[in-house]
């Protein structure tokens, strides 16, 4: 267990930086929490807080309070949308739409090329604000999603362009498949990466002809704000983005059941999955993009260096990540072996402000979510698991990383998602068990395997049930390739064509050649 006086120690405000917290005999770095002066709340200050509709601003009087969980600090507050402005949004996506499924992908590409582009010329304000907003890590937002945002835009434009395949000729007749623009979009995200996702739907439902109407989350509203204004200035024309900032039960609710809506594409919890397939009660096509709890195996033969490295990764955004791996599952002739370098590595990450380079791991989102985590951590080892690393023990919104070992597979902290920075370690003694553990969850979006062995690794792959597995690595993305999960972590694949299938309306037409004189 950890010791009092280190803990007493990183509950203070007092801390130093770069002060060594010394627990199980291990050190971990925690980097100060001080506001950096040049990356502070002003950097939000010219963000637009109300809705974007038709082009302009819009404004609410009902408010929401927006905080950055890196120190608290106040963020302003935000536009509370209700249906009324729901119902201006979809109305001006509607109006919208003809113009620009008229543009053709050829049209279309131009534009979002130049807003990619825009993207990119913003891409610095875009880090900080939401790193500021969610408290992201600032090089995970330079380095990462950032590029991924403008990148999620330039690659469906591109690809979007041949979209339609090639006829399948037989006899007299041949059939062609077109892709058809569905119409008005209706989009959804969480708060943990609402720039990167948000431009992952964006990106493909504006290449495909459609309009979209954005709902962004309560906790992280501001850089998809900002993502709209950016889109103007980069010539998209009034009307194919809105955006209605508000509560998910209200404004979230209200785009839900909108009448008007040709899609629905939704990334968040389950629970909240479940509200966004009503949608598909009125046969408006839902995706659902939900929560995990990805394994990581670790077979007996495996690179203990790459897996343990990759440990480490998942407490990245304090576990605040749907594809964290985060039961740890590891062979027990290598388990101690395993622990011990994992101990060591996990003691070498810094917790602290994600505006310092050095930082690897941030604050939880708000208080409720850090109370939520304790919660787990605090009923499991009342169930009789033991904190290998770490404590439940905060200091405001920073968390230390934990592993919680004598875990049963029928435990809540082994069967819900926690999003934060806890993983559980459990052992297995063959291949049977391995896939087992992994696939005895409700949830299958995701999960790691690590063997030197080809033939186990498609064998255990194929008998993982979950939407990605990696080999020997972790977190790979192409975006040519699906995405998503099955059982209670999704509906449907976004990704390469996916996203096409997903946003178009999917059209055979087949024609009798003989009817225009021989030709097709
Ligand atoms: P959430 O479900 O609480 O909220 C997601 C979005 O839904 C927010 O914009 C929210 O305002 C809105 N919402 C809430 N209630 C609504 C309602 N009644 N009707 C319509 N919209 C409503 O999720 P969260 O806490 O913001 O995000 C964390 C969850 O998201 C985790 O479960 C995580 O695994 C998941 N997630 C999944 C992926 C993925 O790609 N599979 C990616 C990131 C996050």
């Amino acid at each position: 267990m950890i010791n009092d006086e280190i803990l007493a120690a990183f509950e203070s405000e007092a801390i130093e930086p770069g002060v060594q917290l010394d627990g199980l005999g291990n050190t971990l770095s925690f980097v100060q929490t001080t506001p950096a002066a040049e990356i502070g709340p002003s950097v939000t200050a010219d963000v637009w807080r109300g809705h974007w509709i038709g082009g302009h601003r819009v404004d609410s009087a009902s408010r929401i309070p927006v905080t950055s969980p890196i120190g608290g600090e106040d963020l302003g507050d935000i536009a509370s949308g209700s249906a009324e402005e729901v119902d201006a949004a979809v109305a001006a996506a509607r109006s919208a739409f003809p113009a620009w499924a008229a543009l053709g992908p050829q049209g279309r590409r131009e534009h979002l090329r130049a807003f990619a582009d825009a993207i990119a010329r913003h891409g610095e304000k875009l880090a900080q604000v939401e790193t500021l907003d969610n408290g992201t890590l600032l090089a995970a937002m330079r380095n990462r999603f950032v590029p991924r945002a403008k990148h999620n835009i330039e690659f469906f434009a591109d690809r979007a362009v041949d979209l339609n395949r090639t006829p399948i000729v037989s006899g007299e007749v041949s059939h062609h498949t077109r892709y058809q623009p569905a119409g008005v979009a209706a989009l959804i995200t969480p708060w943990n990466a609402p720039l990167m996702l948000t431009t992952w739907k964006l990106g493909p439902a504006l290449a495909a002809g459609n309009t979209v109407v954005i709902k962004p989350p309560e906790l992280a509203p501001l850089s998809c704000s900002l993502l709209a204004e950016i889109a103007a200035e980069a010539g998209i024309p009034d009307g194919v983005i809105n955006v209605v900032q508000g509560y998910g039960r209200e404004a979230g609710a209200a785009l839900v059941e909108h009448p008007d809506i040709d899609r629905l594409s939704f990334t968040g919890s389950v629970p909240t999955g479940r509200v966004a397939a009503r949608a598909a009660e009125r046969m408006v096509p839902v995706s659902l993009e939900l929560g995990g709890k990805s394994p990581l195996i670790v077979f007996e033969d495996a690179d203990i260096d790459l897996a343990v490295a990759d440990l480490t990764h998942q407490y990245h955004n304090a576990g605040q990540v749907c594809l964290a791996g985060t039961r740890v599952i590891v062979h027990e002739a290598i388990a101690d072996v395993f622990l011990e370098r994992a101990a060591q590595a996990t003691a070498e990450l810094r917790v602290g402000d994600p505006r310092q380079p050095s930082t690897q791991v941030g604050p939880l989102i708000s208080d409720q979510q850090a109370r939520r985590v304790a919660g787990f951590v605090e009923r499991a080892l009342d169930d009789g698991a033991e904190l290998l690393w770490g404590s439940p023990e905060r200091n405001g919104l920073y968390m230390m990383p934990m592993l919680l070992a004598s875990v049963r597979q029928d435990m809540e902290v082994v069967q819900e998602e926690i999003f934060g920075p806890v993983l559980t370690f459990q052992t297995f003694a063959d291949e049977a068990e391995a896939v087992a553990l992994a696939n005895g969850t409700r949830f299958a979006l995701a999960a790691g395997v690590y063997t030197t062995d080809a033939q186990r690794a498609w064998r255990v792959s194929d008998a993982i049930v979950s939407g990605l597995v990696w080999v020997n690595g972790y977190g790979a993305r192409h975006l040519a390739t699906p995405f998503g999960g099955t059982k209670s972590s999704g509906l449907g694949r976004e990704g390469g064509d996916w996203s096409f299938d997903f946003f178009c309306d999917v059209k055979n037409v087949s024609i009798t050649a003989d009817t225009f004189g021989g030709t097709r």
